[in-house]
């Protein structure tokens, strides 16, 4: 809908992800829901086959060397067949691929990044625990010291892609006593040193991407495999926020669209009281509202694919739209999915159309990669931090002054 801002590569680009998608066999789909399958590892090879896993890292380790522009373009066509497999397309590439190549050694490089980008292997990426998700600090994991290597004991829960994973990406406690920035670090761990898992969710969507438990008892692994150092592991969290955060937004854009369209064919086709039901104001508005979020939706996350392509961004700032552009959207994708799945009437709540499985699916989005308010909380943080920093030097025009009363010193009362 936004062909208009891109380039002509951009869109080749876009057309390659678009027939990756259409190949996606549907018995994968819906063996994926029906938990026939849980881990398609077969999609895994054909998007590497494609090279289309993890676009944006070299091209030396088997990337395309592009931007987060592309990269969201890519991820929309991508959450178009199935939430379950984009989340498997996004997490092993964009995510854990990322951090091990902006931290990780040349020997981690060599052994995950290059297999994985071309679907040979998975590697998953190991945040949340029993004890809780979105107090990262709070890690119970830990790794202690032994000679050259570290002993790792805990668990960690709904890591998507566990259950055919050959790597993890895994945040322990290395220095339980310093302050929470300086205590967890990040270990790139083969499931071969003895990593155990569990497919036990039922989860109400995005099934059959293999989510489950990960249970580390007396895990050796080489500090070498240590990303950003010990006790550097926050550095590695902050920087994936971003592949997290904006890779979740896009595809959700993606898998909300065909609720659009499916909406929008249906209420066209289908009569009620001598009419088509899109001419009744209450259906035809749902739709519309529907293609006014999902444009203004897609506005947002471009505009901050291009603020994450920008180096002069400030860090701070690109973490507020990261972290606004997630809860955005995802709350808009979730609207419309309503909206569509309501002026479908009975039959949208049945299985003869994919919107119960798009509602089922997308539910996560808001609840994933860090909570909505846990992004909530970044926004307030940054924002009055970004404000107070910001508003005195861009000279603009200071409205506050512009009312009657502005300097009456006896109304202005701050305390
Ligand atoms: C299907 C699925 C796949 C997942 N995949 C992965 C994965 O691959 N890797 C991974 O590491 N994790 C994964 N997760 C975990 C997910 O990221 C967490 O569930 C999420 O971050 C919330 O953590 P929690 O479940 O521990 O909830 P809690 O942290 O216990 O939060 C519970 C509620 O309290 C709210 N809350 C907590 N703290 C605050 C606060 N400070 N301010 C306001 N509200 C707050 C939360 O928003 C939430 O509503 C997955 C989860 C699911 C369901």
């Amino acid at each position: 809908m936004l062909d208009y801002l891109f380039t002509p590569e951009q869109l080749a680009l876009r057309d390659e992800a678009r027939e990756f998608t259409n190949w996606v066999p549907r018995e994968m789909i819906l063996d994926m829901d029906a938990e026939k399958l849980h881990f398609p590892r077969e999609y895994l090879k054909e998007a590497g086959k494609r090279n289309l896993l993890g676009i944006r890292l070299p091209k030396e380790y088997g990337g395309r060397g592009l931007g987060w522009v592309d990269d969201v373009m890519v991820a929309e066509e991508i959450g178009v067949a199935s939430y379950s497999l984009a989340c498997l397309w996004g997490v092993g590439a964009d995510i854990v691929c990322e951090a091990i190549g902006l931290f990780g050694s040349e020997e981690l490089k060599q052994a995950v990044v290059v297999p994985l980008l071309k679907g040979d292997i998975y590697a998953a990426e190991c945040l949340t625990e029993p004890r809780g998700g979105s107090d990262f600090f709070g890690a119970a994991t830990t790794a202690r010291k032994d000679g050259g290597d570290w002993i790792i004991n805990g668990q960690k829960r709904f890591i998507v892609g566990a259950e055919g994973a050959d790597w993890f990406l895994v945040y322990a406690a290395t220095d339980p006593s310093a302050p929470p920035h300086k205590r967890i670090s990040c270990f790139m761990v083969p499931r071969d040193a003895g990593v155990e898992t569990k497919y036990i969710y039922n989860l109400m969507g995005v099934r059959g991407g293999g989510a489950g438990r990960v249970i580390f008892n007396d895990v050796r692994v080489p500090e070498r495999y240590v990303l950003n150092g010990i006790n550097g592991g926050f550095e590695v969290f902050k920087k994936m926020m971003i592949p997290e955060r904006l890779g979740t937004a896009a595809m959700t854009i993606g898998s909300v669209r065909p609720a659009i369209e499916i909406a929008t064919r249906y209420t066209s086709m289908r009569k009620a009281f001598g009419t088509q039901i899109m001419n009744f104001q209450a259906v035809g508005f749902k739709v519309a509202d529907s293609v006014i979020l999902i444009d203004a939706c897609r506005s947002l996350i471009y505009t901050t694919a291009r603020a994450a392509d920008s180096p002069g961004v400030h860090p701070n700032r690109l973490r507020r739209m990261v972290s606004a552009s997630k809860k955005f959207v995802t709350e808009k994708c979730w609207d419309i999915a309503n909206n569509c799945m309501q002026v479908m009437g009975g039959i949208g709540y049945t299985s003869v159309y994919p919107l119960e499985r798009i509602v089922r699916d997308i539910r996560l989005s808001m609840i994933w990669v860090g909570s909505n308010e846990v992004m909530q909380l970044i926004v307030q943080n940054e924002w009055y931090k970004e404000y107070q920093k910001t508003f005195s030097k861009e000279n603009v025009r200071d409205v506050e002054k512009d009312a009657l009363g502005a300097d009456d010193p006896e109304e202005k009362i701050f305390e």
